[in-house]
């Protein structure tokens, strides 16, 4: 038996995982952090984290940076940007949130993350070689 749906419904159901995906990340946001009202990007869970297939459609073409673009232009309006930003880059990689939180993408959250524990690293062993 075959399920058919319609182009509408895939839409649908694109838009509904998004909204539920950042939404999930909002919540924990909003349960820990109060400053997270002020935050530009509620109710825009499509443009922060779009679906898969947008993204990989988006890198197919070259475009990626595109897609960011519009999430990171809400960041860079953020009233809470700097509390955002310090909060999402002190969680543990493994609980990061998805798409683009603190006006990084996921990609650049990994990136600054290593940097700052390979300078942490160096820092401990220069004391311990003083
Ligand atoms: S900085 Fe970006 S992700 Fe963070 S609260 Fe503001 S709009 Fe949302």
């Amino acid at each position: 038996m075959s399920v058919s749906v319609t182009p509408a419904e895939h839409a649908d159901h694109l838009a509904d995982r998004a909204a539920r995906d950042h939404a999930r990340a909002a919540d924990a946001l909003r349960v820990d952090q109060p400053w997270r009202s002020g935050a530009a990007c509620q109710g825009q869970g499509l443009v922060m984290d779009p679906p898969a297939e947008e993204v990989k459609a988006a890198q197919e073409l070259g475009v990626e940076r595109l897609l960011w673009r519009s999430a990171k232009e809400l960041c860079w309006s953020c009233g809470v940007y700097d509390r955002c930003q310090a909060w999402v880059l002190s969680l543990p990689k493994e609980a990061d949130v998805t798409g683009v939180c603190g006006g990084m993408t996921e990609g650049e959250r990994r990136r600054v993350r290593r940097k700052r524990a390979a300078e942490s690293a160096a820092q401990e062993e220069n004391r311990e070689s003083a």
